[in-house]
């Protein structure tokens, strides 16, 4: 599998770009289109070289919305095909504040609640920041209207316990609280947890300011 370039923060994509011979200025174009949901063979202003390159090291759609089913308050359902092919779910409900998007964390899920389909059979893989944050930036690009972003409100409460992929995670909330990224407020994020205690304090050290559900 090549590498997930979403995993990678603005002043890594500048250093990935710089390795490649480009100048800086291709960094932000490409930063920037990812950051619209695109996929690196549709930011058009690249130049085909750099597009090689890329996509050579790089999946070209590391996740795709292969259905959605909407439902009759316009909650939307979807499921994503990752690039392995494994697939998982998300949620976007609408509110009049904005958007709020579920989104998953894991394949499948180790931790056995009873009530919970996502982990009968077990967990599968963590996914990566880089796809946590793909599942974002697709759903936005589809919601977005001009300059409001289509996600306002961010969820992790779809497959997988989120601290259970502890540091894909904080990677994660990192970057899509990013300035200069998609930017969505830490404060409009909650991060939903069975509870593995070990872990929610040291997310209390990262001066992240999400919410937490127990
Ligand atoms: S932690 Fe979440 S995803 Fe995992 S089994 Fe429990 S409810 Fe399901």
């Amino acid at each position: 599998m090549k590498g997930i370039i979403q995993d990678l923060n603005y002043n890594r994509i500048c250093e990935l770009v710089a390795g490649y011979g480009e100048p800086k200025f291709r960094a932000k174009q490409l930063y920037t289109g990812l950051t619209q949901g695109k996929r690196i063979s549709e930011i058009s202003v690249l130049p085909k070289t750099l597009k090689d390159k890329l996509l050579t090291d790089f999946e070209d759609c590391p996740i795709e919305i292969v259905q959605t089913l909407t439902s009759i308050d316009g909650t939307e359902k979807y499921l994503f095909r990752l690039a392995d092919g494994n697939v998982i779910e998300g949620v976007l409900m609408k509110y009049k504040y904005g958007n709020t998007q579920c989104v998953s964390t894991q394949v499948g899920c180790r931790m056995g609640c009873k009530f919970c389909a996502s982990t009968l059979n077990g967990r599968i893989r963590d996914l990566t920041s880089g796809e946590i944050l793909s599942q974002v930036l697709v759903v936005n690009a589809l919601h977005a209207t001009g300059k409001e972003r289509g996600v306002t409100n961010i969820v992790l409460m779809g497959s997988g316990e989120p601290l259970d992929n502890y540091q894909n995670v904080v990677t994660f909330l990192k970057n899509v609280t990013a300035e200069g990224g998609i930017n969505v407020s830490a404060r409009n994020i909650s991060l939903s947890t069975c509870c593995l205690l070990d872990k929610m304090r040291a997310l209390a050290e990262e001066g992240l300011p999400v919410n937490l559900t127990v």
